[in-house]
């Protein structure tokens, strides 16, 4: 059976053409950047190669990228950095319901170190308020952090105007950017954040190596220590292997990106228009329009999304319910809830997010095997049997 993998917001497979770039720093060019012969020399140029495709992708200078570990790395860094180094402005942070725990969670354990958070909320279709933002802004407020596309439900949220406010208010702006880059434009003078965090692996690089942007004369606490490396920004020797692979990821992605948001848009509609069709009481959640190309997310009523997935594995298709952190606990998605859906409708989402290897085949396979499972399962379904 072939495998269609619809689950590129948890994780997308790297390219062949990255791993083929990445290869020759395992073995011939393994020197440390840090070192004084030519051997490790070269390795440095490596880096600062890929810190300029990474720079170009989004609109940023060579020097204020510093590479991290990971996503959820620049999203701690960030917002660490931030808080500890204005701990004398004050102690206030703002942040949407919606956010990946990456940084809701960094929110709380700031908290309990003095900080206090505000999160805002989010209307039916996953969008921040700018009033509701503007009001929450108080004296001892030093850092905003709004995330520009939501990994469940695909929203994309207005970043330049929240921006707008947050500077014209002279607080630091920060975006986790992670789910956007590479598959919707992205450009930090544009948006006018001071921060924003990439992760190589949503964008078909490796795993384990990411970016967070920082607006140069933006003053952070270094979150990691030991080392001179990132400008004395990021402590640790550099994963060159990994920094060379996403930066042949940012240089195909921005090479791709017109094209394939473009065919991945018309694959998406397709699902999303076709599922309605065929399955009743069905509902999509996020925006209908400001939403990423590639997600797909919807609420089946009647319909746990545990047993859609299962059903969709035996078919051989990996699809995630709500998100993919949270998908293997029955919690639901604190995502669907923020958007005020009832709690047996943030049970029964379904996640499919698509990618640079997905076919109109693989969408229709999809559409050809739901009904059923979900025919199926409601005929099964006590919650289904207590409304009649
Ligand atoms: C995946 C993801 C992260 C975490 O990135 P990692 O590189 O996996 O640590 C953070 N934020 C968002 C929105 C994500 O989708």
């Amino acid at each position: 059976m072939k495998r269609i993998y619809l689950d590129y917001a948890a994780t997308t497979p790297t390219d062949p053409e990255v791993v083929k770039a990445m290869l020759p720093y395992f073995t011939d060019s393994f020197g440390n950047p840090s070192s004084i012969y030519s051997y490790g020399q070269e390795n440095k140029g490596a880096v600062s190669e890929s810190r300029t495709k990474v720079a170009t992708l989004i609109g940023a200078r060579d020097e204020e990228i510093v590479f991290t570990g990971g996503g959820t790395e620049a999203d701690n860094a960030a917002l660490q950095g931030v808080a500890f180094a204005n701990q004398s402005k004050g102690n206030h942070i703002i942040t949407s319901s919606i956010e990946h725990h990456a940084v809701i969670e960094t929110c709380e354990f700031l908290d309990k170190w003095g900080f206090s958070t505000t999160y805002l909320s989010v209307d039916e279709h996953g969008l921040t308020d700018p009033d509701e933002f503007r009001n929450a802004i108080t004296d001892k407020t030093i850092l905003i952090s709004v995330m520009l596309a939501n990994n469940e439900v695909g929203t994309v949220e207005p970043i330049a105007e929240l921006a707008g406010i947050a500077r014209k208010a002279g607080i630091l702006f920060h975006t986790d950017a992670v789910q956007a880059v590479g598959h919707i434009p992205v450009d930090v003078n544009a948006l006018g954040v001071d921060l924003l965090s990439i992760s190589a692996h949503k964008l078909n690089g490796p795993k384990g190596v990411g970016a967070l942007y920082i607006r140069k004369g933006t003053r952070l606490i270094p979150f990691m220590h030991g080392g001179g490396q990132e400008g004395r920004r990021r402590a640790g020797t550099e994963n060159v292997p990994g920094i060379v692979g996403f930066g042949r990821a940012a240089e195909l992605a921005g090479q791709e990106l017109d094209q394939e948001a473009e065919r991945l848009t018309n694959l998406r509609e397709r699902l999303i228009s076709g599922l309605q069709e065929r399955i009743d009481h069905i509902r999509l959640n996020g925006h209908p329009v400001n939403r990423l190309p590639n997600n797909v997310n919807i609420s089946v009523e009647y319909v746990e999304g545990e047993s859609m997935l299962l059903n969709l594995d035996l078919e051989g298709i990996c699809a995630s319910s709500g998100s993919a952190c949270t998908s293997g606990s029955l919690e639901p998605s604190h995502v669907c809830l923020a958007m005020g859906l009832p709690h047996e409708q943030a049970h029964g989402s379904l996640r499919l997010t698509l990618g640079k290897w997905t076919e109109e085949q693989d969408i229709e396979r999809v559409l050809e095997v739901l009904p059923g499972i979900v025919a199926k399962l409601r005929a099964m379904s006590p919650l289904l049997k207590s409304k009649r």
